[in-house]
């Protein structure tokens, strides 16, 4: 195949790749894509974000049906095969938007295995033979993979990763998750709700170690519950393939006896991909954990190639790496930008779900921040009540000086959609009375937003509290 020659070649096409590739077509530079799938998405959409929550959806049905109520349904049929083909045709409507933008674009999208052959060329293994990418200036967006514990024997089918997860092989009649993080505890959800007994098993001292304790306990309540064990502290020592299922060993502070699981899934985090692109060749420093650092504009040690991403650092979230990708594209294009976001949200998507912003909590102690807590039980929350689930908080962090929100925490249903609000708010630096003052909707649980910063105004008529 002849050689292409381009302005900007982006090097892999999830979130963060297509959306530099896109930003880059559009403010008139050539732009070659090279992904390593046929469907362009990357992880996100085609093995992670997107599909897992179409599953999430159903287990939100099968649940809320459940606990509703005065109603009583009928034990949910599944049919795995219409699951599946659901979930497959959402991710497939949005992938082939994607290959439909590139090609408006006039982006190139060239399919195959890439790695840098020098600081001006990428060799890109495709199935029609090798072809040669020369470039101006590149995007790496390589992302990351999933963490493996060494030993385990992965070549049992039962052992699956979140892909084997989401390929909803069966409902196993009992799952066992290694890794009580967002993965672990996304899937964890989709199997228990399809019918799965599911044990978890978390090397911490609480679930989804990132999120403060006080947002964790509403979720960690309805697991204890909902599922057959929950171990933290723990470890999985060994994993032994039997004709009956995969024996667990495991090490920790109450050392349960092993137990047989039908399959299980790990979910121990996921590592960058810097080494897996013969970074080197081009004159990128990769560190030791396989991260390629960038600074405020994204650009690596090596001033015509960028990096944006999970391979350029954490949080490893979509959301962070499509902002990059912007900036990226935007600085090759000439423009004066750079990286100047306040925060990046996180959420699980979990039952409840948990979201937050900004400092944390535990961080705001740590760092030794002059700064005050108001905190607003759902509990008080009408339209919490409405909808059966009261056992929501929404918490905000406030400067104690300047009255700016620089935090926000909320656990309940919906916790994902609500963050956004404190999102903009720290952007746009407002304070505790601006959102107190600000007419929330009500019924809604946008409203325990305003009461939160009412709490912190003094100002709360929805809570008795004794005066300062
Ligand atoms: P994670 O870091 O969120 O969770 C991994 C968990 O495994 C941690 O709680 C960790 O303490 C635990 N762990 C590590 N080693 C262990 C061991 N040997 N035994 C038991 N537990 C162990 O990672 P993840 O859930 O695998 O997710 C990977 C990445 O994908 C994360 O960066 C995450 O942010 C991202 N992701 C985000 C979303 C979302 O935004 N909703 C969803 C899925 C994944």
């Amino acid at each position: 195949m002849s050689d292409l020659t381009t302005d900007v070649v982006v090097l892999g096409a999830g979130p963060g790749g297509y959306t530099a590739a896109f930003r880059a077509a559009d403010l008139g530079k050539k732009v070659v894509l090279i992904n390593r799938n046929t469907t362009l998405g990357g992880v996100c959409l085609n093995v992670g974000c997107i599909p897992s929550k179409a599953l999430l959806h159903v287990a939100k049905v099968i649940t809320e049906a459940a606990d509703t109520p005065g109603v009583h349904f009928a034990k949910p049929q599944i049919d795995l095969t219409a699951l599946r083909n659901w979930k497959d045709s959402v991710v497939a409507k949005l992938t082939k938007g994607l290959a439909a933008l590139a090609k408006q674009r006039k982006v190139t999208v060239v399919t195959g295995l890439a790695q840098f052959t020098s600081p001006k060329s990428i060799h890109v293994e495709t199935s029609a033979g090798p072809q040669t990418v020369n470039f101006d200036n590149a995007i790496i967006a390589a992302g990351s993979s999933v963490t493996k514990i060494p030993g385990f024997p992965y070549e049992d089918p039962r052992l699956i990763d979140s892909t084997g997860a989401l390929a909803l092989p069966d409902v196993p009649a009992r799952l066992l998750v290694i890794g009580g993080g967002i993965i672990g505890l996304e899937m964890a959800t989709v199997y228990h709700a399809l019918g799965s007994k599911v044990s978890v098993v978390e090397l911490m001292d609480q679930l989804m170690p990132g999120a403060d304790a006080d947002l964790v306990k509403p979720l960690a309540a309805r697991l204890k519950r909902q599922y057959e064990q929950i171990l933290l502290k723990t470890k999985v020592t060994k994993l032994e393939p039997l004709r009956e299922g995969i024996r667990a060993s495991f090490a920790g502070p109450d050392t349960p006896p092993p137990k047989i699981y039908d399959r299980v899934l790990i979910a121990v985090g996921r590592q960058p991909n810097g080494r897996a692109i013969n970074a080197e060749a081009a004159g990128v420093a990769v560190d030791q954990h396989g991260f390629i650092h960038v600074d405020t504009q994204m650009r690596t040690n090596v001033p015509h190639i960028f990096a944006i991403g999970d391979i350029c650092g954490e949080p490893m979230l979509a959301h962070k790496a499509t902002h990059e990708g912007k900036i990226a594209a935007e600085v090759i294009a000439g423009h004066k930008v750079s990286f100047a976001a306040r925060t990046i949200p996180s959420v699980a998507y979990t039952d409840p779900e948990i979201s937050w912003m900004g400092v944390t909590e535990s961080a705001a102690i740590k760092q030794g921040l002059n700064f005050e807590k108001a905190v607003f039980p759902w509990a008080a929350c009408g339209r919490a009540l409405a909808s059966g689930r009261d056992e929501g908080i929404t918490k905000l962090i406030i400067d104690k000086k300047t009255r700016r929100i620089i935090g926000a925490g909320i656990v309940g249903v919906g916790a994902g959609e609500l963050i956004a609000e404190t999102v903009v708010a720290m952007e746009m630096d407002a304070e505790a009375g601006d959102l107190a003052l600000a007419i929330h909707p009500h019924p809604t649980l946008s409203e325990t937003l305003a009461l939160a910063a009412e709490i912190a105004e003094g100002t709360i008529t929805d809570l008795y509290l004794p005066k300062k």
